[in-house]
């Protein structure tokens, strides 16, 4: 299996990255950029990540595919440890593109009885390939999408949806742009699927493929990373973040084995909430470890100011202890009622949508938690470079100490400020709302998961048994 130095030097490729206006030579050699090549490395460290398959022999247990309940469970188990390991934040680079290639396998099998296509056996290999390799991969599925209210079809650049350019002999050509990738930069490969349910005018835009990501054509316009740049006194980003890029693909060439779908319109809605429903099990997984972080610093601030006793202290780590728990048990719930498809379990979709709204509406109430018990020092702190100046580090020491010693208190509010009153808090909030799918996506496949008949049995039996004499 791969070390992380093999990883890390993997990344050193023609790879066509931009950040803050310049092309990056070189992900790895990157100031800000190869933190997270670094973040990225760390999976490989991870204890327990092998597993032997019968037929690939060991592989990453992030590629194994779910077969049962308790494989569900072992993958939860697995996404939260790796994001325990990587300081509370999310290491994506194996989960996303599982998440893909376990919707893929079941879609292209729907594909190919259809329409007599090849997806499922170039899925398969690909697959193989990607495990046997311990290969990472990111996914881009939001499209820029344009006009919302528009379909692909009626935008007016058709660029705005990626789509097929032209039909070749050895393969197809793409072009259009996909937002918000994570890790992209830092990936050795990436998937692409479509984003939503498509109709025949829209076939063009029913594509799925892969490409490693030093492909021709492919340009990454990564996000300014603030939270690392911008907060000298920050203590989790310089080691790890993920960063996200505008992906524009540029008349990219694909040969036909790397294509998984090419405009059978039909298919499109059902990869795109096939992939939702996983990578939202993986969401209320890595989630619950998150919430840890800010668990934590609400202790830790607690205690430094002296009110760990206090009633409303206890009441708003409680709020904290309650959201962290209803990812776990979302995730535990949706592992242990699987639907199974083609021998694959995927995580029921109800309960991972649950666990998933919650996340996007009680975040706000961990950060108001966070903030209310720290206090209005997580905005006010003196600077770092105050911090390390030897005159005012004993005057900020001295008036910094609350029930604990000055210095251990403002390491304390470094991290809470960090979390909840910083960039870093504007990200991760907009995380919090919109990764792994809207608000208004996640509801809709609630309702139509949600199994209504016990109600309706119930209402229509008391309805039923007030009859008019
Ligand atoms: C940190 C982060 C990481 C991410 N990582 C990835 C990734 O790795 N890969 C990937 O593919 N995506 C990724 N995403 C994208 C994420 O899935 C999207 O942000 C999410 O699906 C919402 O899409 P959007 O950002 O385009 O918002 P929009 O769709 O523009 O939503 C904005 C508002 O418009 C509303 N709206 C949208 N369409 C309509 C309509 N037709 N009618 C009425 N209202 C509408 C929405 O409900 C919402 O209220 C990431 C996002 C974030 C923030």
């Amino acid at each position: 299996m791969r070390t992380s130095e093999e990883f890390l030097s993997a990344l050193s490729d023609d790879r066509e990255v931009y950040y803050r206006g310049k092309k990056v030579e070189d992900v790895v050699k990157h100031q800000v950029l190869s933190v997270a090549a670094r973040h990225a490395s760390r999976l490989f460290e991870i204890q327990n990540r092998i597993v032997t398959e019968p037929e690939l022999g060991e592989i990453s247990r992030y590629y194994a595919t779910p077969r049962s309940s308790t494989d569900l469970v072992l993958r939860h188990r697995l996404i939260y440890d790796t994001t325990m390991y990587c300081n509370g934040v999310f290491n994506i680079s194996q989960a996303i593109g599982s998440d893909a290639l376990f919707a893929m396998r079941l879609i292209s099998g729907e594909t190919d009885r259809k329409h007599d296509t090849k997806y499922s056996e170039r899925v398969r290999n690909y697959h193989e390939m990607v495990a046997k390799k311990d290969l990472t991969l990111a996914v881009a599925q939001t499209d820029v999408k344009g006009d919302r209210k528009k379909r692909p079809y009626e935008q007016s650049d058709l660029d705005l949806y990626v789509h097929v350019n032209s039909v070749e002999k050895d393969g197809i050509v793409v072009s259009g742009a996909k937002a918000h990738t994570t890790q992209t930069a830092v990936s050795d490969e990436l998937i692409v699927i479509p984003t939503r349910a498509m109709v025949d005018k829209d076939s063009d835009f029913a594509v799925a493929f892969s490409v490693p990501a030093s492909t021709t054509g492919l340009k990454m316009i990564v996000r300014p990373i603030d939270e690392f740049e911008g907060n000298s006194s920050a203590l989790v980003s310089p080691h790890d973040y993920e960063l996200e890029t505008l992906t524009i693909f540029d008349r990219v060439f694909v040969p036909w084995e790397r294509v998984f779908l090419c405009k059978e319109f039909e298919f499109a809605g059902l990869l795109a909430v096939t992939f939702a429903t996983f990578h939202r099990f993986t969401a209320v997984s890595y989630r619950a470890a998150t919430s840890n972080l800010y668990l934590g610093s609400a202790l830790s601030m607690a205690r430094q100011n002296g009110i760990a006793d206090s009633p409303h202290v206890k009441d708003r780590v409680g709020d904290i202890v309650m959201y962290k728990e209803l990812m776990r048990m979302s995730a535990i719930a949706a592992a242990s009622s699987p639907q199974i498809k083609d021998d694959i379990a995927v995580p029921n979709p109800l309960y991972t949508n649950i666990g998933k709204l919650y996340s996007n509406n009680n975040f706000s109430d961990v950060l108001d938690a966070l903030v209310d018990i720290s206090g209005g020092i997580i905005s006010t702190l003196p600077s770092m470079e105050d911090l390390k100046n030897p005159v005012l580090k004993k005057d900020i020491g001295k008036y910094m100490s609350a029930a604990g010693d000055g210095e251990e208190r403002i390491k304390s509010i470094r991290l809470a400020k960090e979390l909840a009153a910083s960039s870093h808090t504007g990200y991760m909030l907009t995380l919090m709302l919109h990764a792994e799918g809207s608000i208004e996506a996640s509801k809709m496949a609630l309702l139509k998961d949600a199994d209504l008949s016990d109600s309706e049995k119930l209402v229509k039996r008391i309805l039923e048994s007030d009859k008019v004499k």
